[in-house]
């Protein structure tokens, strides 16, 4: 068995504006973007990373912006909700910072015992923000959103899938462990993670395949201290039989990627080296950064993509 996960390191999905979904995960939710770049396969779009102050893993929720792209129909073999840590008591503040904001699909629930405010991003994202109680990750302070009220990072995600038998066999390989049922959702969760410890699987067998576009999530990241660990990972799920990338540079991390047996694409990316690898903590996600394989680009690059405003 894998013991090297330490819980989830980042969430990506695919947006439809940059300026509006900078804003979402800024100004509303108040987070801090870490992160101003390309994407590595396509340089004349954004990749824009969003987390805590440094980034850590387990808080960043990353997008792709692909202008004009069409918007995504919820479904199975995905990740349909991707929930957010926050203080006990805090759920009446967001409710109304939300209610004004005119946030769509506002919802409340209780799942697990816990209270869930269910809400939806720009693009008709899944998210929820769910009050955990001694939750030491510190939520950005220097952001709209008071610290006592703000987001310490992910609490997990859920994955909607037709039949979850073989996934939850890959998730507990991966370290993880049945923590609980309720109605159609099955909760497992890493010990002693980096707080991002929950992964939710709702099984409908009847759910139609999800078409990804705006607002699907492209593929969810699990975190491993460093490159060591990665490569030790991949070689558990190579001898297992999964079809793994080899280790790809992301700049800001290292990378493996596999298809899982429900449809999710799986990321196992490294602590190291980190989103101050190439600017100061105290002005992270400022500048366009280009990966040095599109340096060569960069006037054209520039050009070609709508500036944001702050
Ligand atoms: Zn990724």
């Amino acid at each position: 068995m894998i013991t090297q996960i330490k819980g989830l390191h980042h969430v990506t999905s695919m947006a439809a504006d940059a300026q509006e979904n900078n804003a979402f995960f800024t100004r509303l939710l108040g987070l801090r973007r870490v992160k101003k770049t390309v994407n590595f396969d396509a340089p004349d779009v954004y990749h824009l990373y969003y987390g805590d102050e440094t980034g850590s893993a387990g808080t960043i929720m990353t997008y792709f912006p692909f202008p004009h792209i069409v918007k995504g129909r919820p479904g199975s073999g995905e990740v349909s909700e991707t929930a957010f840590s926050v203080p006990e008591g805090s759920l009446g503040y967001w409710r109304d910072r939300l209610t004004l904001a005119g946030v769509g699909g506002l919802e409340e629930v209780e799942q697990f015992g816990e209270k869930r405010l269910r809400f939806l991003g720009p693009d008709g994202d899944g998210f929820a923000l769910v009050e955990t109680s001694g939750d030491p990750r510190a939520p950005y302070a220097r952001g709209p959103v008071p610290a006592e009220t703000g987001i310490h990072g992910f609490r997990g995600v859920t994955m909607r899938l037709r039949d979850g038998a073989a996934t939850a066999e890959l998730l507990k390989f991966m370290g993880y462990e049945e923590v609980a049922r309720e109605g159609t959702m099955t909760r497992l969760a890493i010990r002693d993670g980096n707080g991002a410890d929950l992964v939710d699987l709702e099984v409908l067998p009847d759910a139609a395949p999800a078409r990804q576009g705006a607002g699907s999530v492209h593929h969810v990241a699990f975190a491993v201290e460093d490159r060591a660990a990665q490569l030790a990972v991949r070689k558990a799920l190579v001898d297992a039989g999964a079809h793994v990338t080899p280790v790809i540079d992301r700049d800001y991390f290292w990378a493996i990627y596999f298809r899982t047996p429900g449809g999710v694409l799986f990321e196992i990316a490294t602590n190291e080296p980190g989103f101050a690898r190439d600017e100061d903590v105290a002005h992270l996600g400022e500048a366009l950064k280009i990966p040095a394989q599109h340096a060569h680009l960069r006037e054209r690059i520039e050009q070609l993509l709508v500036p944001i405003t702050d």
